[in-house]
């Protein structure tokens, strides 16, 4: 081994593994289908989502317009459900709602 290919290997095994790793994994890992029933879901007309004003589709509500659950910083991405991307709410402990929902509780996602 050349002195070259030593400072290559040693240089290359102090970069972290997340710079290494492709971003493809990250799409697959977000993109997974899921097996889920209704009952994952957040009920809307469960008392504590009517008291936060939880709405399955905020655009239909013009005051959420853009506040969706995708931006807000309770959201876990965890995949796609019936063609949408779905995620866990810590505000519903841990119940799923897909990401164009909305609730009063919406704070926005740190970028
Ligand atoms: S807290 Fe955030 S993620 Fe949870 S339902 Fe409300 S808007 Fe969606």
């Amino acid at each position: 081994m050349t002195r070259r290919q030593l400072v290559n290997l040693i240089a290359a095994s102090l970069i972290p593994s997340f710079l290494l790793a492709k971003p493809e994994n990250k799409t697959l890992q977000s993109d997974l289908k899921l097996n889920l029933k209704p009952s994952d879901f957040v009920d809307p007309g469960d008392p504590v989502a009517t008291s936060l004003k939880y709405s399955e589709d905020s655009k239909k509500r013009k005051d959420f317009e853009g506040n969706t659950c995708e931006s807000c910083k309770y959201f876990s991405r965890k995949g796609v459900y019936d063609g949408t991307v779905v995620g866990t709410c810590v505000v519903f402990q841990d119940k799923f709602v897909n990401q164009n929902s909305h609730c009063i509780s919406w704070t926005q996602k740190n970028l």
